[in-house]
């Protein structure tokens, strides 16, 4: 990300902010993954909770590494090895005070969308953990809800296949073509819009390239 971008950045997260302010959410701007990391430390007291959906953001700042060396109880869904454990993890997440994650695309008026296949992680950012802390690379910003669904389901989601050992189309041709293959990772979609408990939902802006 040159400095032109950093700039327009700076000023665009102003507007960003204030449309999450207006859907009952927070939003904050932080210029670095390392201050990235400060901010949602901050906002998570010792002794909770927390867990995380499938998100790279997260993982490049360095929070799912920081909690876990913390004082917190983590129900870490990454160490599972049965699918059992897996969802016996994830319904813990529910539950918890804490979840940690990213969102596919933002709206410049704070609209978040996002797309799941296995749908834990767009499950507990409606409805389950106490808060929400999402990790939003200025790179996910799109114009309006048209364009970040474009973005989630044409840049996001043909890039996450290639993570997955799974067969579906976008991962041979680096294109969606709306498939209903049974690997699909295309399966819910959810828009929020507005959150209905307040301070629930803390959306932290960081002006670099994060996930995809
Ligand atoms: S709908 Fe299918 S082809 Fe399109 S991004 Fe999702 S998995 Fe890939």
């Amino acid at each position: 990300m040159d400095l032109n971008e950093k700039n327009r950045n700076r000023l665009l997260a102003g507007k960003i902010i204030k449309g999450l302010e207006s859907r009952n959410m927070n939003g904050y701007f932080t210029e670095t993954k390392e201050e990235a990391l400060e901010k949602a430390l901050s906002l998570i007291p010792e002794g909770s909770s927390l867990g995380w959906g499938g998100s790279v953001s997260i993982q490049e700042i360095g929070l799912k590494q920081a909690v876990m060396e913390g004082n917190y109880t983590v129900y870490n869904r990454d160490n599972c090895s049965t699918p059992a454990e897996k969802r016996e993890m994830e319904l813990k997440t529910f539950g918890a005070d804490y979840f940690l994650c990213s969102t596919n695309a933002i709206t410049e008026d704070g609209i978040l969308v996002n797309i799941d296949g296995n749908a834990n992680r767009v499950a507990a950012i409606a409805y389950g953990p106490l808060h929400v802390i999402m990790i939003v690379g200025m790179n996910k910003v799109a114009k309006d809800e048209q364009h970040a669904m474009l973005r989630a389901r044409n840049t996001a989601a043909p890039i996450n296949t290639q993570r997955f050992p799974i067969t579906v189309p976008c991962k041979e041709t680096g294109s969606c073509v709306n498939c209903k293959s049974r690997d699909t990772i295309c399966c819910q979609f959810l828009t929020t819009r507005y959150s209905r408990h307040a301070g629930r939902i803390h959306v932290i802006l960081v002006n670099e390239n994060l996930g995809f």
